[in-house]
């Protein structure tokens, strides 16, 4: 309860209260709200700076579970890129390689992107750095992998390619070793049976019966059809394509037209002994770039690693051949 305060009258003598005017209540009144409020401005300012609120807490935790996220994303990014080099560096030491493609130099496996900064948009935070430096390897890690695929696309191709040339390529005995007399004579310097003569046989001769069937060594078309070539009568040219040409010589007979599409294996004609021949045999030569080269290097389709050791070493026996 106020205390009630009195003053003397001497007017009227006596005791009077004394009556406060209410603008001064006011005035205290005022002066007490904005002491209030700034301090409690000035106490929330200072406790602001060494306690955090409810929310603040709230906030710093996400802060805190984003960068521990980032960190986790940075880990599995190491493990990919990890498993990616693997896979790069198969590609230049081994695919790449084995299909005599360059590899693949480093600094354009690992080229990021030039020009305009591209990872402006994350500048200016606390976090900046990590998210722009995260954002700059992802940018890599996915470029490493389409640089990568277009390889290995490349690779397929050049797979395919060899598959192609791989069955061009004249690579079978064109006689079937079991109606073989015996292989007579093979590519270097042999007698020649008529004029007796060491001169050198460019091919491989295969001595079988007259009507013994003759295969396609490889893949190609048939060129040639005809006994227009001296000395080597009825015969067949095979053209497979990659510098490559097969001849069979002496021919009894043709199975195949010119123009014809053959595939290695198939049957193209038959032993006989046209031409310049002394007994039934079928002449074999193969062309490299118009060069006649030793067929014997040829033979890995069909002959076991056994019967071609034999084959080598009868056809380097200096003998008489059978033109
Ligand atoms: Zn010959």
């Amino acid at each position: 309860m106020a205390k009630v305060k009195y003053y003397y009258d001497s007017e009227t003598l006596s005791y009077r209260k004394i009556k406060r005017k209410k603008t001064t209540t006011l005035k205290y009144a005022g002066a007490f709200l904005t002491a209030a409020a700034l301090f409690g401005f000035i106490s929330y300012f200072i406790s602001s700076q060494y306690f955090e609120s409810p929310k603040e807490r709230q906030l710093s935790r996400e802060l805190q579970n984003m960068q521990l996220q980032y960190e986790l994303i940075n880990k599995r990014m190491d493990d990919a890129i990890a498993a990616l080099e693997n896979v790069e560096e198969r590609d230049n030491a081994i695919y790449r390689l084995y299909f005599e493609a360059n590899p693949i130099p480093e600094e354009q496996r690992r080229a990021g992107f030039g020009g305009i900064n591209r990872y402006k948009k994350y500048e200016g935070f606390d976090n900046s750095q990590l998210i722009a430096e995260s954002n700059k390897r992802l940018d890599i890690l996915e470029k490493a992998i389409v640089v990568q695929s277009k390889s290995l696309d490349e690779i397929a191709k050049l797979a395919e390619d060899k598959e192609k040339f791989l069955e061009a390529i004249p690579a079978i005995q064109p006689v079937n070793n079991l109606n073989l007399t015996r292989m007579a004579s093979g590519y270097g310097y042999r007698t020649d049976p008529f004029t007796k003569v060491r001169k050198f046989h460019f091919g491989m001769d295969f001595t079988a019966p007259r009507g013994t069937p003759i295969y396609a060594s490889g893949d190609g078309v048939v060129k040639r059809a005809d006994n227009a070539s001296t000395g080597y009568g009825n015969h067949i040219r095979i053209d497979h394509g990659y510098g490559y040409i097969s001849l069979y010589a002496h021919l009894y007979k043709y199975n195949v037209k010119v123009n014809q599409r053959v595939k290695r294996g198939d049957l193209i004609g038959f032993v006989g002994s046209t031409g310049r021949s002394e007994a039934p045999h079928l002449h074999y030569e193969i062309f490299k770039d118009g060069e006649r080269i030793n067929p014997i290097n040829f033979y890995y389709g069909n002959l076991s690693a056994e019967e071609y050791d034999k084959l080598l070493k009868k056809a380097s026996l200096e003998n008489q051949s059978l033109d």
